[in-house]
């Protein structure tokens, strides 16, 4: 059966754009072109996820984010112009899995939508073991091996690890990691959550300045390799 996805958006381009590539794709879509609009079709036809604009004629994008996040986990991708860290940040940590900046590429969009489909279906069955190229990981038995040769991390830097793989191909906020690891968000100071990121990627990565692994998205947090 083919997945449904809701586009909200008001750019009548964007919506011929998207609409022609993701019906090319086997995706259905339906479309809403303001925020009330967005949510209203939201509750009545249950999307498989949501593709979000932020500048809408009614309410902003961000209000939309946090109402839909109040009543489900649907995989929801901001497609916006607003490039700027702060609404990155705030649309990532506030449950958006994913943000795309206008202009995008269509391709680039679909691989971004595949893995919020693959990340959602993977939540409830964890994988025991990860495999990468040269890294492979037992979660059960804390073992990491590059190039079949056993590595010791700290238990930060494997907890660090553990919650990047888990959720690969999404961009993790420096503040939403701090929360998973140390349990609280120290504001604004990620210095200990950077020097913790340098030692584990000088064990994992051939070469620190450019990642295999764990790629820096700057200003906004990292994100572990897809494949
Ligand atoms: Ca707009």
């Amino acid at each position: 059966m083919s997945k449904t996805i809701l586009l909200i958006e008001d750019d009548n381009a964007i919506i011929r754009l998207m609409r022609v590539s993701l019906q090319t794709n086997e995706y259905e879509v339906i479309c809403a072109k303001t925020g009330i609009e967005g949510i209203s079709m939201f509750l009545s036809t249950h999307p498989d996820l949501v593709l979000l604009d932020m500048g809408l004629p009614d309410i902003d994008g961000e209000e939309v984010l946090l109402q839909i996040r109040q009543i489900s986990n649907v995989p929801i991708i901001i497609v916006s112009a607003r490039e700027q860290e702060r609404e990155k940040v705030y649309a990532l940590d506030n449950g958006a899995n994913d943000y795309v900046t206008k202009p995008f590429s269509i391709k680039e969009l679909l691989a971004r939508i595949r893995v919020a489909f693959r990340s959602t279906t993977m939540a409830d069955k964890p994988n025991k073991t990860f495999l990468l190229d040269n890294l492979f990981v037992d979660f059960n038995k804390h073992q990491i091996l590059i190039d079949d040769k056993e590595i010791h991390l700290t238990p930060i830097e494997f907890k660090l690890l553990q919650l990047l793989i888990e959720n690969k191909g999404k961009v993790l906020t420096h503040s939403f990691i701090q929360k998973s690891i140390w349990g609280y968000d120290s504001d604004d100071d990620y210095q200990s959550l950077r020097t913790f990121m340098a030692t584990l990627r000088r064990k994992i990565e051939y070469d620190t300045n450019q990642p295999r692994f764990i790629i820096t998205e700057i200003g906004i947090g990292y994100r572990f390799v897809d494949e």
